[in-house]
C-alpha cells in the first residue's frame, strides 16, 4: 500500500492523504477520483509514498485513477508549484485553473481530428458517368473526393450509401507532427525591416538561452513584424511559440497575419471559444501538433511539447492580471516559465508598464526601442483644450467641434472616446434633489435611455427607467453628465450627414459584432466613431486623422496610484489610432487641468519621459514597483466584521517590519449591500514580504473572525476597487 498526497480545488491549505494499492501505475501529476466528504472529486497526484498524520483507519482509498500518462510534465508541474508558492494560492486550485476545463471535468485526454471520407479501390474504379444519371447527389460526393476537395455540405446521406456500396470509407486523419510542421516553416512575403527592427530582430533571435527583452515601440512601429521575423528561426530550429496578447486585442486579423506568413495554422486561445476547441488547441500544443499559439491570459499555462520563445505583446494591458480566484499575472508567471525553460522572453508595449522599465533599469530587461512609425506615417501631436468656461455641448467643447467639422468635411474620420457607458452616469429629482441609486451598493443609477433602463455599473442590477422620482413622486427628473449613448446621439444631430458607430460593451456583445463594425469603420463606412477603451487597442484605422479625447480629469484625482500611468497609456494608446496611413493625425485632449504637470510632461515629451516621471514619484513614496505589496479584502455586510478581521490581520503581522496601509474602505465602499475593506501589506524587499506572509497566513486563516467575512488576498495588487 502507498501513501499519495493528492491536490484538491478546495480553498484550504491543508494536505490531502489517500491510500492507492498498487504503486505500479500512478504518477504525480496523474488525475485521480478520491472521496471527499460526501461526494467524489478530482484531484491530481501531488506526491507519492508520503509521510502521513492520519492513521491507517483514517486513510480512504483513491476511487479511480484517470490518466494513464501524468497530465503534467514535470516543468510544468514545477512552476504551477511556484506559482502556488508565491501568490499564496492552494496548489490543487492552481492545477485545476491551468487545465482545459474538460479535463477539470475528468473527461478523456484525448483528441483525433474530424474523421473524412476517402474513395475505396471500388470507388476509384466506378464509372462516374452512370451514377451521376442514376444519383446526382452521390457522384458530387465521388467528384469531390477524386478531386481531392471538401464534400459540399448536406451530403451526409449520399456519403453512407456509398459507404454501403463500399465505394467510399470513413477514416481519421494523422495529427501532424512538430517537425513535419516546421519543416517546412517558409517566411511569405516578409517586409523589408527598418534599421530599428533589424536591430531589434538580429538581438532577439541571436539568443536562445533565456534573456528578457523590452521591446519599446510606438503604435505603428512595426512591432508585430518584429515579432515575426524574429520567430522564424525558433520555428525553423523545430521549435514552438508561445504569443499573449491582451483580451480585446486578438482577432481574426492577427491570427491570419500569422498564418499566412508561415503557411501553418495557428492555435487561437481567447474566451470566445468552447470548451472542446480550447482543449484541443491545448492538446495539440501539448503534443506537439501546431508549433503557433496565440491567446489571452489564461494561453499562458498551455503546454508545449518544444517551446521555443515566449512573446508577451502590449504587456502594459491589464487583462493579464487575473482578477478572482488564482489571481495571477500572466507576464510575470511567464517570465518565471522562461527563465526555467531557459528560453528568451519578449515584452512589447508602445507604453511599457513602469515594472518592466524599472527592470530595465535594474538590468534584469534588455531595452530595444522602435521610435519610427513604419513607411512614412507621421505621429500624431497631441493638444490639450482648456475646457474652462467653455460652453460645453454634450461634453465637447466649441473648438473641438469645430476641428470635428473640418475633418469630417475633408472626407476624413474622427474618433470620440469617452470611458463612460450609457446616456448618462446620473439622474436626480429637480424638486427634492434625491439621486435614484443602487441600493446594493450606494452608487448612482446609469442611464441607458435607448433600453428604457438604468443599470448600476458596479454590480449586475438593472431597473426600470424612472419616470418619477421615487422619493416624492415628482416627474422633473434631471439626467446628469454625458455617456456615450448620449454623445453619439449629440453627435448624429450635429453632423447628420455623416454616419456614427458606437463601440463599447453595450453595442458589441460578442466578438463577432466587433469585427464587423471595425470593417465598417475600415471600409469607411462611418466616419464618426465613438467608443469606450476598446477602440484603444491596436486597431489600425487609417482614416482617422482626428482623435478626442472627452474626460481626463477623473483619472488625475484617482486614489489608486497605478491611476496616471494607466491614463497615460490609455492617452498613448488612443493617440495612436490618428494620422497611421499617409494623413498627418491630431489627438486633442479635454481637460479642466491643462496646466497639470503630468498632463503637460505627455503632451510635450511623450510617454518615455512621463513614464521616468512617474517612476521617480514611485520612489520616492516608495510605491510599486520600488516596493512589493499584497493586499487582503474583506467584504460582508457589517462593516465592523471586515473591520474586525484586517485589524486581526494587522496585530498578526505587527511584529514584521512590513508596512501596513490600512484597514480602509476599498475605492467602490460597497457592492451588493456588502461592505468592502481592505489592508495593503507593503515592504522594498520581496522576499522579506513573502517570507513574514507565508509564517503569519496559518495564524491569519485562523483567526475567528475568518470566516465570518468573505475574503481574498492579493499579490502585486493592481486593482483597488
Ligand atoms: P505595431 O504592432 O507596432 O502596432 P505593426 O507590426 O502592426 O505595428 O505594423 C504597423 C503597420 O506597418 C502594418 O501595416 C505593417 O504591415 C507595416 N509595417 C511594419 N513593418 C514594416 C516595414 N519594415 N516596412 C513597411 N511596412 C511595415
Ligand atoms: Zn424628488
Ligand atoms: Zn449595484
Amino acid at each position: 500500500m502507498t501513501v499519495i498526497r493528492i491536490a484538491l480545488p478546495v480553498p484550504l491549505r491543508s494536505q490531502f492523504d489517500y491510500r492507492y494499492d498498487d504503486a505500479n501505475d500512478i504518477a504525480v501529476g496523474m488525475r485521480v477520483e478520491v472521496p471527499f466528504g460526501r461526494q467524489t472529486m478530482m484531484g491530481i497526484v501531488e506526491a507519492l509514498n508520503v509521510k502521513t498524520t492520519l492513521g491507517p483507519e483514517q486513510l480512504k482509498p483513491v476511487c479511480k485513477v484517470l490518466d494513464e500518462k501524468p497530465i503534467f510534465s514535470v516543468d510544468v508541474f514545477k512552476w504551477l508549484r511556484w506559482c502556488s508558492q508565491y501568490y499564496h494560492h492552494p496548489f490543487g486550485d492552481v492545477l485545476q485553473a491551468a487545465l482545459p476545463v474538460k479535463l477539470r471535468q475528468g473527461k478523456a485526454n484525448n483528441f483525433a481530428l474530424p474523421s473524412k471520407w476517402r474513395l475505396t479501390e471500388a470507388g476509384l474504379a466506378t464509372d462516374l458517368d452512370t451514377i451521376t444519371q442514376k444519383a446526382p447527389k452521390q457522384a458530387t460526393v465521388l467528384t469531390a473526393l477524386l478531386a481531392g476537395e471538401p464534400i459540399p455540405p448536406g451530403h451526409s446521406a449520399p456519403s453512407k450509401a456509398l459507404e454501403k456500396k463500399l465505394w467510399i470509407e470513413s477514416y481519421t486523419p494523422q495529427l501532424p507532427e512538430l517537425n513535419d510542421i516546421t519543416h517546412c516553416i517558409e517566411e511569405h512575403a516578409p517586409l523589408r525591416p527598418s534599421q530599428q527592427q533589424a536591430v531589434a530582430i538580429a538581438a532577439i533571435s541571436a539568443q536562445s538561452h533565456y534573456q528578457s527583452w523590452l521591446l519599446e515601440g510606438i503604435t505603428g512601429s512595426g512591432k508585430t513584424e518584429v515579432y515575426m521575423q524574429t520567430i522564424t528561426p525558433f520555428l525553423k530550429a523545430g521549435k514552438q511559440i508561445l504569443i499573449l496578447v491582451p483580451e480585446i486585442g486578438l482577432t481574426p486579423q492577427t491570427v491570419q497575419r500569422f498564418e499566412r506568413r508561415f503557411g501553418v495554422s495557428v492555435g487561437a486561445l481567447h474566451s470566445g471559444l468552447n470548451d472542446e476547441e480550447r482543449f484541443s488547441v491545448w492538446y495539440q500544443a501539448k503534443y506537439g501538433h501546431i508549433a503557433i499559439v496565440i491567446g489571452t491570459r489564461s494561453a499562458v499555462f498551455t503546454d508545449f511539447k518544444n517551446l521555443g520563445i515566449i512573446i508577451i505583446d502590449e504587456e502594459h494591458d491589464n487583462s493579464f492580471k487575473q482578477q478572482d480566484g488564482f489571481r495571477y499575472h500572466a507576464r510575470d508567471i511567464a517570465a518565471v516559465r522562461a527563465k526555467q525553460l531557459n528560453i528568451p522572453l519578449v515584452l512589447g508595449s508602445a507604453t511599457p508598464s513602469l515594472e518592466s522599465l524599472f527592470n530595465v533599469q535594474q538590468g534584469k530587461f534588455n531595452h530595444l526601442t522602435l521610435s519610427q512609425r513604419a513607411g512614412n506615417a507621421q505621429t500624431a501631436p497631441m493638444e490639450l483644450v482648456d475646457i474652462r468656461h467653455q460652453d460645453m455641448t454634450f461634453g465637447l467643447s466649441p473648438y473641438v467641434l469645430n476641428a470635428m467639422e473640418a475633418t469630417l468635411s475633408r472626407g476624413e474620420q474622427v474618433m470620440v472616446f469617452m470611458n463612460r457607458r450609457g446616456f448618462a452616469p446620473a439622474v436626480i429629482c429637480h424638486d427634492c434633489g434625491h439621486n435614484e441609486i443602487c441600493h446594493g451598493c450606494d452608487r448612482p443609477l446609469t442611464i441607458h435611455l435607448a433600453k428604457r433602463q438604468m443599470h448600476c455599473h458596479h454590480c449586475e442590477t438593472v431597473e426600470p427607467l424612472a419616470q418619477s422620482c421615487s422619493q416624492c413622486g415628482s416627474h422633473n427628473l434631471h439626467y446628469q453628465g454625458v455617456g456615450t449613448e448620449q454623445l453619439e446621439a449629440g453627435l448624429q444631430s450635429r453632423f447628420p450627414h455623416y454616419s456614427s458607430t458606437r463601440i463599447d460593451s453595450d453595442s458589441v456583445r460578442g466578438k463577432h459584432k466587433l469585427n464587423q463594425t471595425l470593417d465598417a469603420i475600415k471600409q469607411g463606412k462611418h466616419q464618426l466613431l465613438i467608443g469606450t477603451q476598446i477602440l484603444a487597442k491596436g486597431h489600425h484605422f487609417p482614416d482617422v486623422t482626428l482623435v478626442v479625447i472627452v474626460d481626463v480629469d477623473s483619472a488625475l484625482f484617482s486614489a489608486d496610484f497605478r491611476a496616471y500611468e494607466q491614463l497615460s497609456q490609455l492617452i498613448v494608446q488612443v493617440s495612436g489610432r490618428a494620422g497611421r496611413a499617409q494623413k498627418p493625425g491630431r489627438v486633442m485632449i479635454q481637460t479642466h487641468q491643462p496646466g497639470h504637470p503630468l498632463l503637460q510632461d505627455l503632451v510635450n515629451n511623450g510617454y518615455q519621459d512621463a513614464a521616468q516621471l512617474l517612476l521617480q514619484e514611485r520612489v520616492s513614496n516608495r510605491l510599486p514597483p520600488h516596493s512589493f505589496q499584497v493586499l487582503f479584502r474583506a467584504e460582508h455586510k457589517d462593516p465592523m466584521a471586515c473591520l474586525d478581521f484586517l485589524t486581526g490581520i494587522k496585530t498578526i503581522m505587527s511584529s514584521s517590519p512590513c508596512t501596513m496601509l490600512g484597514p480602509v474602505p476599498c475605492l467602490i465602499e460597497k457592492r451588493q449591500l456588502r461592505f468592502r475593506f481592505q489592508l495593503i501589506i507593503q515592504h522594498q524587499d520581496r522576499s522579506v514580504l513573502h517570507q513574514w506572509l507565508s509564517h503569519c497566513l496559518p495564524n491569519i486563516e485562523a483567526l475567528p473572525s475568518a470566516p465570518k467575512v468573505r475574503w481574498h488576498l492579493d499579490v502585486d495588487p493592481h486593482d483597488f476597487n
